[in-house]
């Protein structure tokens, strides 16, 4: 299984980190993740420091409680996901349910494609 965030559209809400019962994603800063580009998402979903414009007028102005586009993760939400082990996801779709930004996108070894709808 490849599991990778397409970052322009991550809020930073956390809930995908929350939800996983097999820890497949981590919250990095938007900063060093814009500076080291280490991350497994195809290029054109990396983050190079612009915000998805729909998702962002969205979610950014959203008093829930989450960090929306924080630069930084505070163990709660703020920053962005990263899929740092996809090899372990048991396609629960846990995560596809909660995201809000619709970015996680999941293949399993069969080359099937499963992506994020929020619930
Ligand atoms: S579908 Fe995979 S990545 Fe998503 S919550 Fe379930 S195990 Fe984790
Ligand atoms: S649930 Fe989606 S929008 Fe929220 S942090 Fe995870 S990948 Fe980003």
């Amino acid at each position: 299984m490849d599991v990778y965030v397409d970052k322009p559209k991550c809020t930073g809400c956390q809930h995908c980190k929350d939800v996983c019962p097999v820890a497949v994603f981590e919250m990095r800063s938007r900063k060093d993740l814009a500076a080291s580009n280490a991350d497994n998402a195809p290029p054109e979903m990396r983050w190079d420091g612009k915000p998805h414009e729909d998702i962002h007028a969205k979610w950014a102005n959203v008093s829930d409680g989450h960090k929306h586009y924080a630069d930084d993760n505070d163990g709660t939400s703020g920053g962005l996901s990263v899929g740092v082990q996809g090899s372990a996801c048991i396609l629960c779709q846990a995560c596809l349910i909660e995201c809000e930004g619709e970015c996680i996108h999941i293949i399993d070894d069969s080359g099937n494609k499963f992506v994020s709808i929020y619930k």
